[in-house]
């Protein structure tokens, strides 16, 4: 039994499939999974999709790209938001760099406001970082001073160096479908080494499906390939790492229900 920590069900691509996708995740033995929002339009759909299905669960958040598009978007909205049963999680949130679809200083508005919004519910945020490894530490660095708060860094593309600052501060990491591409080398060496009980994977499905899946739209069954590379990469049975992984996910989400 293995969790898909982050997909996204209501993008196109998996959502016009649904109900098949859905199946096709539990005829593989995935038993949760958690889908993830990215703006607010997408809020309701996101919960109502978690409130009809028993294994999926939701989260409330605004991605760095959408950041310039929610000028408005604080803690209150998101506190707000976030209470309903259903709910297990903040974000995606934090600095996206890469792409740079939004203004920087908004970014970062919008990933404090988050992590205000963690600090008040409880909810584990999940951080999107991408080429934004200074600015993403130094923000996370500051506010836990403030407070501590759960969290976890999905997607994990960063240094070595990186995943190690973030577990001094108590983060969860979560490994993708990355890690199965020939060369993300410094990945699957964190993947290989990041602490057993910090340690959860993810597809982030429909985008970056795993060897041998390249070029499909990703799924949630997918999970189930990242896991066994992950397993392998870490010389421990499949088995064993969805039990690892499992428990991960249920302590740090700890509003899910098994
Ligand atoms: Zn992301
Ligand atoms: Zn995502």
């Amino acid at each position: 039994m293995l969790v898909d920590s982050h997909c996204h069900l209501n993008y196109e691509g998996l959502i016009d499939r649904q109900p098949e996708v859905l199946a096709a995740a539990r005829a593989r033995g995935v038993s949760a999974m958690l889908n993830i929002s990215t703006r607010e339009s997408e809020w309701d759909a996101v919960v109502a999709t978690a409130t009809r299905e028993a294994d999926v669960w939701a989260s409330i958040g605004i991605h760095p790209h959408e950041a310039d598009a929610h000028p408005d978007m604080d803690r209150a909205k998101l506190v707000a938001r976030a209470d309903h049963p259903r709910v297990i999680a903040l974000g995606e949130s934090g600095l996206d760099y890469y792409y740079d679809h939004s203004d920087r200083d908004q970014q970062k508005r919008g990933f404090r406001a988050h992590i205000a919004a963690a600090r008040d519910t409880g909810l584990p945020l999940i951080i999107h970082t991408r080429e934004a490894e200074d600015d993403s530490f130094a923000i996370l660095n500051e506010e836990m001073g403030k407070g501590a708060f759960p969290a976890l860094i999905h997607c994990f593309t960063a240094s070595a160096d990186f995943a190690q600052k973030v577990l001094d501060l108590g983060l969860y990491i979560s490994i993708s479908g990355i890690v199965t591409f020939k060369n993300a080398k410094e990945l699957k060496a964190v993947a290989a080494t990041v602490p057993a009980d910090r340690l959860l994977v993810e597809t982030d499905s429909p985008f970056l499906a795993p060897v041998p899946h390249r070029g499909k739209p990703c799924e949630p069954a997918f999970v189930v390939d990242t896991a066994n590379y992950v397993a392998e990469l870490r010389g421990v049975s499949l088995e064993s790492l969805a039990e690892t992984t499992s428990d991960n996910f249920y302590r740090l989400f700890n509003k899910a229900q098994r």
